[in-house]
């Protein structure tokens, strides 16, 4: 991949315990940058830490307990970042996510608020809380995880979808909005990719999506992280309101 350098960018990642996450970090600590990562606990922020900062690499990492159900803690957590990062986020990747899988007519409520509130309601706080440094200083990159389901749906996963759905349309809305502040927003719908999300499906399920993926297998966690490092760097500074699809030729948008 191309070689980037981030010194001296502040990057916050949500849900960079495990997952497309953790990777969307280390690379954007090995190409020198300040990450806050987050996870839910406090043992998985301190691993985390840890870790990143075990790469030897020129960047920095600092671990952040943050649950995005929350809805209230975006503002806390921006603010503890910018104190321990010396700045607030010159780029902002939200990342973090759940499944919470059933046929629509028998979901239960819960189920599909506690989807809705972390999968789009969090990005749109935690993206409103780091705007406004961001319009301050004329610059910044907002890029969220959103997912092939949103653009294709996926039965038993009417929640899901209609969240990343919803992050594609905010991404179109919100560029309009602060591309004269110098600030893009882009999302990145992944395929399918081997994480611990995927881990849980069934070899029947697993090899109906195979079959249906041009390049015949799943996705690693680096292609997303590369397509984030792009995203947020100059060489993508005319992309915005964009959906890069990450998905071995599944959907064509
Ligand atoms: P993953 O392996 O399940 O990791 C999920 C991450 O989100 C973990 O860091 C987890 O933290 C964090 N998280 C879970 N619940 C949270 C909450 N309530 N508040 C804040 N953080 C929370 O997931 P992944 O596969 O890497 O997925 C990452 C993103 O890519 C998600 O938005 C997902 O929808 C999207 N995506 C994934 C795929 C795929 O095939 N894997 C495809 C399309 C899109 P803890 O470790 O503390 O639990």
């Amino acid at each position: 991949m191309a070689v980037y350098d981030f010194t001296g960018k502040v990057v916050l990642v949500t849900g960079a315990s495990r997952g497309i996450g953790r990777v969307i970090a280390e690379e954007f600590v090995k190409a020198g940058a300040v990450v806050a990562g987050t996870a839910t606990s406090d043992a998985g922020a301190a691993k985390l830490e840890s870790e990143l900062n075990a790469l030897g690499s020129s960047g920095k990492a600092y671990g952040f307990v943050h649950n995005a159900l929350d809805l209230a803690a975006a503002a806390t957590l921006v603010a503890a970042v910018s104190e321990k990062c010396g700045a607030a986020p010159d780029i902002l990747i939200n990342n973090a996510g759940i499944t919470r899988d059933g046929l629509f007519m028998r979901m239960k409520d819960n189920d599909w608020d506690d989807v809705i509130t972390c999968n789009l309601s969090a990005v749109a706080r935690l993206t409103k809380a780091c705007i406004s440094p961001m319009i301050k200083k004329r610059s910044g990159r907002v890029i969220s995880i959103t997912s092939v389901v949103g653009e294709i749906g996926n039965a038993g996963q009417c929640n899901y979808a209609a969240a990343k759905a919803g992050i594609i349309g905010f991404t179109r809305s919100l560029c309009k909005e602060v591309g004269a502040r110098g600030i893009t927003v882009n999302c990145i719908a992944p395929g399918f990719i081997e994480t611990d999300m995927t881990k849980v499906l069934g070899e029947a399920a697993l090899n109906h999506w195979l079959e249906n993926i041009p390049l015949k297998r799943m996705g690693q966690a680096l292609d997303i992280a590369h397509a984030a490092m792009f995203l947020a760097s100059a060489d993508a500074s005319y992309i915005s309101g964009a959906t890069i699809d990450v998905n071995g030729g599944m959907h064509c948008a």
